[in-house]
């Protein structure tokens, strides 16, 4: 090993997490979280987030990551690099590398609205922050993140283009860090209720204070541009609709009618907005308040058709070990709409559940189209955009996945 000539590590902090023998493996492979199960000892009493360096069973150096106590993801690592500190600087460098790299899907004017950091891909685990406009929602989500919340905000805070940075940190992740939830501002202006973005040529208003996630579901941007193609006259049904982004792209696209159904009724409230906001037309909206599951099956009892159908529920299944019953939520509603669409017509549908292969989801919608004895053709694989990366050391970070299917008889 190279390792061994050098001498063990140049400590840049207090203490250090020693790796049990033959664990270090995952370190080596860059992959950014460290169990518990494979820690022989610690050196040092860091606290929440401090930094620690990452030995193995021999004492040579591996990593340097934040410590979180509670979690069973004992050390998230910041760096592989034994001569580079975590400081103000570090993450400076870190949030300004990763907003360059989204300059492509920016400087052609297509949005602005995007995620500038995805934690893990990003090298920043635990750190989201997504752009609206002038604002910047921001998620910490580790210890290590919640450790270094001013020197990001600073770096963030010193970019040109931001007005005001508001904190999201309402996720219940954050409890299995030993972490209280907690929004408000964090610097500049506080975001007013509705914040107006663009994105390809459409106006979407988003709630930073208050709406899901941060405010909007940006990971969906590109298959709402493709939703508005083929849409002329059509008749759609967008389930579990939020704020409608698909709504708003299914009128652009020509759509005679679109029905949106959702459990929140403020989202909808929205989404009614968002339709007026772009000068589409109100009339050829119908916007119902229900659970999705039920009101399927009450249209699937009115005979209801469709030409196209969206179906973009929320996360089933974070991890695999819930997978069998996201799995009956995602045959239960696939079918239905399978058995609402038209000859011809095509359903879009998601599963956001990291904890679902996008293989076992596959699987789940031919079984959905098999048990309601429709014929259909996969038209198109749809995954996450290029703002929600998935670098290939860290593969947990994968958990989008859509198919667009057409019925055939
Ligand atoms: N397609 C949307 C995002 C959908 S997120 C977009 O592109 O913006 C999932 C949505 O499902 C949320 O708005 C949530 O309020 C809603 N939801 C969750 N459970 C539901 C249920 N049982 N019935 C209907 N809607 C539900």
């Amino acid at each position: 090993m190279a390792f061994a000539t050098r001498p063990a590590f140049s400590a840049m902090a207090d203490s250090a997490v020693r790796l049990k023998p033959g664990r270090e493996r995952s370190v080596l492979q860059r992959h950014p979280w460290l169990f518990s199960g494979a820690i022989a000892g610690v050196d040092g009493s860091p606290g929440m987030g401090d930094t620690v360096e990452v030995l193995d069973a021999r004492g040579l150096w591996l990593a340097r990551g934040a410590f979180s106590p509670n979690s069973q993801i004992r050390v998230r690592l910041w760096t592989w690099d034994r001569d580079e500190p975590v400081d103000d600087g570090f993450f400076a460098r870190r949030l300004g590398r990763s907003i360059d790299r989204r300059r492509l899907l920016l400087v052609s004017g297509e949005a602005d609205a995007c995620r500038e950091v995805h934690a893990e891909s990003d090298g920043l685990p635990g750190v989201i922050v997504d752009r609206y406009a002038s604002f910047r929602a921001v998620q910490l989500l580790s210890a290590g993140a919640e450790r270094w919340r001013q020197a990001i905000v600073e770096a963030l805070a010193a970019r040109a283009d931001v007005d005001g940075i508001y904190e999201r940190s309402d996720v219940s992740v954050r409890e299995l860090e030993g972490l209280p939830q907690r929004t408000g501002r964090l610097w500049g202006d506080e975001p007013p209720a509705a914040t107006v973005i663009q994105e390809a040529g459409l106006r979407y208003q988003v709630d930073i204070r208050t709406g899901q996630k941060t405010g909007f579901y940006l990971d969906q941007r590109e298959h709402r541009r493709l939703a508005r193609q083929g849409m002329d006259g059509a008749e759609v049904l967008n389930a579990f609709a939020y704020t409608g982004g698909f709504t708003v792209a299914a009128l652009q696209g020509g759509a005679r009618s679109v029905l949106s159904i959702d459990s929140s009724a403020e989202a909808l409230e929205m989404g009614r907005a968002n339709v007026v906001l772009n000068g589409l037309s109100a009339e050829a909206c119908q916007w119902t308040v229900a659970d999705a599951f039920a009101e399927l099956r009450r249209l699937r009892d009115r005979a209801a058709r469709f030409d196209v159908i969206l179906l973009d529920p929320p996360r089933f299944a974070a991890t695999a070990a819930q997978a069998d019953r996201a799995a009956r939520g995602y045959k239960d509603i696939n079918l239905l709409a399978f058995k609402l669409l038209r000859p011809g017509g095509r359903l879009f549908t998601f599963s956001c559940s990291g904890g679902i292969s996008p293989e076992l989801f596959e699987k789940i919608v031919a079984g959905a189209a098999l048990d309601a004895q429709v014929q259909a053709a996969i038209l198109r694989w749809l995954g996450q955009p290029s703002d929600h990366p998935v670098v290939l050391n860290f593969p947990e970070g994968r958990y989008l996945k859509g198919l667009i299917c057409q019925r055939l008889a």
